[in-house]
């Protein structure tokens, strides 16, 4: 359906490739300390090697002069309602999908993943009397960063995928080169997506909740499960009295820099730069250190910007990183997504906590139970084990309540639709069950049960 739009652009492409070439952007200038584009002159780790220069300067032209997907007073909006997160008032709540996907952007899809997020957000709610603040994995996370540059499969060797907004999933030389015109798609992707997000109202979640209620019988007879019955029951009574919504607010990680930069512009009214693509941005564990391009880039805009903290995070970098990024200490600004696994939560996080306790940084710490516990079944799927993702959430509630520090709330890949890609929970998806929907483009995301359960069982361990 998007070769009509590929035709159109190609078209254009052609008639303005030979102007950009004859009249190229003009470097960033040297004297000013920080601008959109300061960090091509630091080292960047993950970004792809276009082959064709001309395209890539005409697609970042296309996008400096597209409007912006968000706007500057709504990441400010944003900012205020994190800050009451730091000051330990409210929960935060980040999911989504691993990657975005181009066939993915449908009604059916984002709605269902809208509608989870205001249910997990409903449960903890009911359950801490707290706010829950709904951040979204969309409109926008389509690049990702890879452990491995190649992949080989029997004699051929071929780039990785890095996300389809730079290339394909499928595995063809043609399918891996990295296109700049992918750039252009992600963002007319997510300006739809963005679209609906905005238009969708509490009718149309009474209506489909009320309708998925069947999805949830699961052959499962725990207390815990009755009780979650009665409670999402309540959610669906709710969700009709509630004032409207506040749409899903947005945010993926900052990782293709020439996105990013051609997406930043400056708030004439207010002054200051705002990466206008998503609300708040990531930085990823793979892209995180000091002295590289992403942090560079990171520490000019004022949105609101996530830290990824890995096993191999030390209190030094991790400080090294705060003052670099919000050397103010801005309330709202920073949020650190602990990242550990099950078996380094305990060894690890404790030092980072205490550590940024004592300067004394207003930063909110979140969990993302996903990334450190990732497994490979005998099938050869990726995927990761419900009990182990429960497992952490609350590893890391005791240890933010030993520390006197505020639990600020949840990041994980996730999705509204039923598929079998994480094992274990009320359905009991076993190894063998996960070739039947492994649909995820990248890594394996909670299903729509999985994360409803995750949000109950987290509601009560946040409940004083
Ligand atoms: C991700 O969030 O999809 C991701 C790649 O995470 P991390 O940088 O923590 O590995
Ligand atoms: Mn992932």
């Amino acid at each position: 359906i998007f070769n009509h739009d590929i035709d159109v652009l190609t078209g254009e492409f052609h008639r303005e490739r030979e102007l950009s070439c004859r009249n190229p952007p003009a470097p960033p200038a040297q004297h000013e300390d920080w601008s959109p584009a300061s960090w091509r002159r630091f080292p960047a780790k993950q970004q792809p090697v276009y082959p064709d220069a001309c395209a890539l300067q005409y697609c970042e032209r296309q996008l400096q002069q597209s409007p912006p997907l968000v706007l500057a007073g709504e990441i400010r909006h944003c900012q205020q309602q994190l800050a009451q997160i730091a000051e330990g008032r409210a929960f935060l709540l980040q999911g989504g999908d691993c990657a975005e996907s181009f066939a993915d952007c449908q009604t059916t899809s984002v709605r269902d993943h809208v509608l989870t997020m205001e249910q997990m957000a409903a449960l903890i709610h009911q359950a801490t009397g707290l706010p829950v603040l709904k951040i979204g994995r969309i409109a926008g996370q389509f690049a990702k960063p890879r452990s491995q540059p190649e992949e080989t499969v029997g004699e051929l060797t071929l780039p990785s995928f890095r996300g389809e907004i730079i290339n394909g999933r499928e595995f063809s030389a043609h399918g891996r080169t990295p296109d700049p015109l992918r750039m252009l798609r992600a963002y007319h992707h997510s300006a739809s997506t963005l679209n609906l997000l905005r238009a969708l109202d509490n009718s149309v979640f009474s209506l489909y909740a009320a309708q998925r209620q069947e999805s949830l019988h699961p052959g499962v007879t725990e207390q815990y499960y009755r009780t979650l019955r009665a409670q999402l029951q309540d959610c669906y009574r709710r969700v009709k009295r509630q004032p409207p919504r506040q749409p899903l607010l947005t945010s993926h990680e900052a990782l293709l820099l020439n996105y990013e930069e051609a997406l930043t512009r400056r708030d004439l009214a207010h002054g200051g730069w705002y990466n206008c693509s998503a609300h708040m941005l990531w930085l990823g564990e793979r892209t995180g250190d000091v002295d590289f391009a992403h942090v560079e880039y990171l520490r000019g805009i004022a949105n609101p910007v996530g830290i990824k903290c890995g096993p191999a995070m030390t209190q030094a970098r991790l400080l090294g990183l705060l003052k670099r990024l919000d050397p103010q200490g801005t309330p709202g600004k920073i949020l650190l997504i602990a990242r550990m696994g099950l078996t380094q939560i305990d060894a690890r996080l404790p030092a980072l906590i205490q550590a940024v306790k004592a300067s004394g940084h207003p930063v909110i710490w979140l969990i993302d139970p996903m990334h450190g516990n990732t497994r490979t079944a005998g099938s050869g799927h990726k995927t990761r084990a419900f009990a182990t993702i429960v497992a952490e959430t609350q590893a890391f509630t005791a240890m933010m309540h030993r520390h006197g520090v505020h639990p600020g709330g949840l990041h994980v890949e996730m999705t509204g639709l039923e598929v079998t890609e994480c094992t274990g929970g009320m359905q009991q998806i076993s190894d063998r069950d996960l070739s039947h929907r492994y649909y995820t483009a990248c890594d394996p995301r909670l299903n729509r049960t999985q994360a409803l359960e995750l949000a109950f069982l987290l509601g009560k361990s946040w409940q004083n």
